[in-house]
C-alpha cells in the first residue's frame, strides 16, 4: 500500500510530528530553518531527525537508528486521522460518522 513508506509531517493538538518510514517524532526545536525532532518513544530510544522543508519537499538531512521495531501500526492509525481531517475538511457538511463509513468500512 502506498500507505506503507508515506512520510509528511502532520499537525494535531499534541504539536506537530513527523512520520518518516514506519517511524514518529515530535517536534523539540526549529532552528535556521530547520526542524529538530525526537522519537515519540523517548523513553527508551534516543534518535533524534533532522529535518529541512523547502517549499514543499522535505528532506531528511540526518536520522539516527532506533532501538526498537518500526511503529508501523501508530503510524497507520496517525494516518488514517489525517486522511480523515483532509476529507473532513473538504467536505464540512458531512457528519463525521457517514465520513468515517465512506472512507474507512
Ligand atoms: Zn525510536
Amino acid at each position: 500500500m502506498e500507505e506503507q513508506n508515506s512520510q509528511g509531517i502532520t499537525s494535531s493538538r499534541g504539536g506537530r510530528k513527523l512520520i518518516h518510514i514506519g517511524f514518529i517524532y515530535y517536534r523539540r526545536i526549529s532552528k535556521n530553518g530547520k526542524d529538530y525532532w525526537k522519537c515519540l518513544r523517548k523513553s527508551d530510544c534516543r534518535p533524534t531527525a533532522i529535518t529541512k522543508l523547502t517549499g514543499d519537499a522535505l528532506s531528511v538531512l540526518k536520522e539516527s537508528e532506533h532501538q526498537h521495531a518500526l511503529n508501523q501500526e501508530c503510524v497507520k492509525a496517525e494516518l488514517v486521522i489525517q486522511r480523515l481531517k483532509r476529507v473532513a475538511t473538504g467536505h464540512p457538511e458531512l457528519p463525521p460518522a457517514q465520513l468515517f463509513r465512506e472512507n474507512f468500512l
